[in-house]
């Protein structure tokens, strides 16, 4: 079985880069500075990067004796809802991307996992993976508006800064008030 698929990245993709310019001599720099538009499932449930929104490729490709190391920083628009009161939440995040592209049948592709180093593809470097992996790294798994967010009112489901600090629920429908027993009696 071959150890390579055949390359099926294209070039004109945004979020694969062109090592053809960059001479493949150790110290042979190269810098991408770009705005392309975001791939789609770019972040995690509740917060990620819109489709199509601007990331900004401040990247700089260097040769070195095994490939290309890609390295700088990308950073884009993130949009999500608020985990504790689903507001809104608008922000921006920032990754470093520090990554080695092996050449094909160098000795680091021959003795390391495709999963250890990246590997060009003839001349091209598929960065998406590695731009997935660090902006979903970089993302709250439990997103706030605000660090304090109070969230909602348990029983009525407005949000606490909406209601007056005496706020609660005391009186308990008499319709529910055996069910509620109920479930005590099943802790
Ligand atoms: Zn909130
Ligand atoms: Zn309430």
């Amino acid at each position: 079985m071959p150890k390579h698929t055949p390359t099926s990245l294209d070039p004109r993709s945004p979020l694969v880069l062109d090592t053809r310019e960059l001479p493949r001599r150790p110290g042979a720099l190269r810098t991408v500075k770009r705005v392309v538009p975001a791939p789609s499932d770019l972040g995690v449930e509740l917060i990620g990067v819109p489709e199509g929104a601007g990331l900004d490729l401040d990247l700089r490709m260097e040769s070195v004796s095994e490939g290309v190391l890609v390295s700088g920083t990308v950073s884009g628009p993130i949009r999500g809802e608020c985990g504790r009161c689903l507001r809104e939440i608008n922000d921006s995040v920032t990754v470093t991307i520090q990554e080695l592209y092996a050449y094909q049948n160098s000795t680091t592709d021959v003795t390391t996992e495709e999963d250890e180093v990246g590997r060009m593809q003839g001349d091209l470097i598929d960065l998406e993976p590695a731009l997935r992996d660090a902006v979903v790294l970089a993302l709250p798994t439990n997103p706030l508006c605000r660090e304090d967010c109070p969230g909602l009112c348990p029983d009525c489901g407005v949000h606490l800064d909406d209601l007056p600090a005496d706020h609660s629920h005391q009186q308990i429908d008499p319709r529910w008030a055996g069910l509620s027993q109920l479930t005590r009696t099943e802790e």
